[in-house]
Order: C-alpha cells, then structure tokens, then sequence
C-alpha cells in the first residue's frame, strides 16, 4: 500500500511558506478546516502520481560537529516539512475506544497494523469489553487473534490486562502512564500510544520506525527506546510529541525504509545527515516506494473524515 509520498515533498520557498502561514491566521476556523483536508487531499494525489523530488539534498557530511542547538533546530525543521508531507498522519489502528486502542496495540507488536485492523472487527464484536475479554476461553481469543501472529503470547496478555482492568480499574482504561504499565503486557510504547490518541494525552511513541529515523537524523544516538524517548522529548514541546511520533512512522514506513531507504525520493534529504545510506537515483528510489500499492495509502479500514485516501482492504490477503 504505497502510493508515492515524495511527490508531497518539495521544499516551498521559506517566503511562499510564511505567507502561506500568515494567510491561513486570518481564516474562519471552518474555512481553515476545509483549506486543510483540501489540501491533504491534494497532497495524496500529487503523491499518487509520483512526482519528483525538487529539495536538493545539501546536508553533506559536515566539516565540523554539528552544535547541540543547530540540531534542535534541523530537528524542529524536519518535524515542520514532514507536517506539510504528511497533514493527514494519524494512528494507523482502528479503534473506537480506548480498550480498542489497547487492545489493538498489543496485537500489533511484529505484525502490520493492517493486519491487525483486518483481525480486530472480529475480536471486538466478540469481546467489546474487558470483562468480556477477561472470561474469554484462552483457546478461543487465540484462534480469534491468530492472524497477527505470536498468538498464545497475545491472548495471555489480553486476559491479563483485561482482568486487571476489571479488578484494579472497574473496567476503564486508564489515562496515566503509570497505571498503564502496570498492565500485563504493556510497556511504555503501548501506554503512549494509549495516552496519545485515546486521551490526548502527549505521548512519543518509540517502535522501530521512530528508532531508526532518529538516529539517522542524529536527533539521539541511544539504542535503547527509554533514553531514545528522553532524549526526544528534550528536543520538542510536549505539544508536539503525539503528531511528531505519527509523521515519524509514516516516513518510515513509505520513504525511510529499515533496509533500502528510497533517499533519491525523499522530501527531507536536503536535511538528512545520512543521505546516501539508500538508494539516490531518483527513479530507482521511486521504485522502492510499494508501500501503498494497489491505492491503499493507509493501513486502516476506517480512517479519520479527512483521510485522503481509500480504506484499506478488509480482507486478509
Ligand atoms: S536516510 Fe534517506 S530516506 Fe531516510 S530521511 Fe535520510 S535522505 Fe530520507
């Protein structure tokens, strides 16, 4: 499901920027609304045509460290463009309620979240609450979930947490981070999310996408997700981390890529200290964009009303 997200991605001129800025300030709330789903619309179909790039990447290897401060300050640019790149980010998980983001998050631990959301509509009209989940046969919730793999693991988790929610928490989740990973199953990356997009609480989600781009970025050269997201979260305003986290991994997963990053097609390269560790020809890169093949530019069955593009499929293929 990759339709080609370089296209979203030419540098705009820091005038036309700020004008476009300033005009966006004096817009009734409802017009800027409409402006802005407009414009995510529009950047899915540039993207789906597979323009090329126009930022020539400059951010050779420097001549001497780069200072603290002009780090947080690329750092805060790369987060700006890949706002313009990517307006319609958002969690790619569905859900309807914070156990269903739970829930959700859990299965999709070494699977994709489009496998996870052709599983859950199943799991959740079976078990729509944690009392429900916490009686559940264990043989029964496995063969449910068995889709997103590591089943057995999976439901032991599920029934854990889901028991604790009915006995510690009267069957809510909870909004503290805390209380999160107090869960059977849930460390700090699950209770992120949760926060983030169930609760609006900030959140930096740390999985193997964030990981990768952030040190390919020099934002942080820690390995392990704790100091990673310490280190992170001194970079940006709080205000910032859930949509930072969600522009973050959708990069990674249609540009940034773990083993053949699709460099000659990517919109931030003329920011990107590690340039160069994929693929730079721009036709070879644009080829390396498959994420979403086949229209499908998101990994949901359903996504948010803005979302530019079609629902994922619901069936397993
Ligand atoms: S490594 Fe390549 S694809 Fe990744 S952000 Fe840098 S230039 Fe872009």
């Amino acid at each position: 499901m990759s339709a080609e997200q370089n296209s979203a991605v030419g540098e705009q001129p820091s005038a036309k920027r700020k004008k476009a800025a300033k005009g966006s300030t004096v817009k009734p709330v409802k017009a800027a609304a409409k402006a802005k789903a407009k414009s995510a619309t529009k950047t899915a179909a540039k993207a789906a045509t597979a323009a090329k790039p126009t930022a020539k990447p400059t951010a050779k290897p420097a001549a001497k460290p780069e200072s603290h401060l002009a780090m947080v300050r690329r750092a805060r640019r790369i987060n700006r463009e890949l706002a313009e790149v990517y307006p319609y980010a958002h969690p790619e998980l569905d859900f309807r309620n914070p156990f269903e983001l739970l829930v959700a998050t859990v299965l999709s631990a070494q699977t994709t979240d489009l496998r996870v959301n052709q599983t859950t509509p199943a799991v959740f009209a079976k078990y729509p609450t944690p009392e429900d989940m916490a009686a559940a046969v264990p043989e029964e919730l496995e063969e449910a979930i068995r889709p997103t793999g590591f089943f057995r693991a999976k439901a032991k988790s599920l029934i854990g947490l889901s028991t604790a929610l009915r006995d510690r928490f009267d069957g809510e989740v909870p909004g503290r981070l805390e209380d999160l990973v107090s869960l059977p199953g849930v460390g700090r990356k699950t209770a992120n999310v949760v926060l983030g997009n169930a609760f609006g609480v900030p959140g930096l989600t740390v999985d193997t996408h964030f990981g990768r781009l952030v040190r390919r970025w020099k934002w942080t050269e820690q390995e392990d997700p704790e100091k990673v997201e310490a280190e992170i979260a001194a970079i940006f305003p709080k205000t910032e981390w859930t949509m930072l986290s969600h522009r973050v991994i959708f990069h990674g997963r249609r540009i940034c890529h773990s083993r053949k990053p699709a460099c000659g097609a990517c919109p931030i390269a003329h920011l990107c200290p590690s340039y160069g560790e994929g693929e730079t020809d721009p036709e070879k890169a644009r080829k390396l964009l498959k994420y979403e093949m086949g229209g499908y530019p998101g990994q949901r069955l359903s996504p948010p009303a803005d979302y530019p593009g079609k629902p994922a499929p619901a069936r397993i293929e």
